[in-house]
């Protein structure tokens, strides 16, 4: 964790300053790493989080020149307090953020307890909440800004064994419409991206049955790719998508519309 903390804390300044800088959550794997390595693509400087040393040498490594990782423990108020203080410190403050980190705890509601619930509303949620806040002020004073904000094709679906995620989820859309209303007159807009089943760390816990049952129900007949996530956001995170905001963006191969 030392190691971790000096990496967070060290954060190199921006080689390129007229570059605009997204802080992407969650970057070390997954949906969170596609996103990073395509808005490294799209131009940006991309300061992703892991919440591990070795996931940030993994973001180093993936992102060279055009970004770096640094630490980030979304549940702990402290973190994210650091994290803001090192990107002023460093890179700069990002205008485009993508609130992308998160985790599961499923069981049934009879059987759920105080802390599995708990554990997933501070990080998909509150946490959420937390990093955003301070962030709002840089992109005010810009008069641009983006927030993309990871949610899931279960936030309107539903999904039996998962509660406390979906509420998260849920709970994120309407936060998405809500902040949109208050940062619009500022040029910032704020979406939503609601995945459906993507091949990642998360869902590869799921057994062989489940996921052959899954890919049954989607209309499109296959489970979703991690880069497919990735343009939808890097998508909103362009000028080209300057017109939208207080929207949730279904990318699901079909799963749930609506
Ligand atoms: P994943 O493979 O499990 O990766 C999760 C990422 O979040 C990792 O980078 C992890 O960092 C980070 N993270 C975990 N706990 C954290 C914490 N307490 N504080 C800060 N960062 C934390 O997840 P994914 O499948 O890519 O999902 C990414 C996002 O898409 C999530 O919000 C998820 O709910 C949403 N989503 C995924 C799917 C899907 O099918 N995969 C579907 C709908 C929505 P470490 O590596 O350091 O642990």
């Amino acid at each position: 964790m030392a190691e971790a903390e000096t990496s967070a804390f060290a954060l190199r300044a921006q080689a390129v300053p007229e570059r605009r800088v997204a802080l992407v959550t969650g970057a070390s794997r997954g949906i969170g790493l596609g996103i990073a390595l395509r808005l490294a693509e799209e131009g940006f400087y991309v300061v992703g989080t892991a919440t591990s040393a070795v996931g940030i040498e993994r973001i180093d490594a993936a992102l060279g020149a055009a970004g770096q990782g640094a630490l980030l423990q979304i549940e702990d108020a402290g973190s994210v307090t650091r994290l803001i203080e090192a990107l002023d410190a460093g890179p700069g403050l990002p205008l485009v953020l993508v609130n992308n980190a998160g985790i599961t705890r499923d069981n049934l509601v009879l059987r759920m307890k105080d802390d599995e619930w708990q554990s997933v509303l501070d990080a998909n949620l509150t946490g959420l909440f937390r990093i955003t806040r301070p962030l709002l002020r840089g992109m005010m004073k810009a008069r641009w800004g983006r927030i993309i904000n990871l949610s899931s094709v279960v936030a309107r679906m539903g999904n039996a064994g998962q509660t406390n995620y979906v509420a998260s989820k849920a709970g994120i859309e309407g936060f998405t419409r809500a902040l949109a209303l208050e940062v619009a007159s500022r040029n910032i807009t704020v979406n939503a991206v609601a995945p459906g089943f993507i091949d990642t760390d998360m869902t590869a816990a799921l057994s062989e049955t489940q996921i052959s049952q899954m890919r049954e129900r989607i209309p499109l007949g296959r489970t979703g790719a991690v880069d497919e996530i990735a343009h939808a956001v890097a998508f909103l995170a362009s000028e080209r998508a300057g017109y939208i905001t207080g929207a949730s963006l279904p990318v699901n191969g079909g799963l749930h519309m609506s």
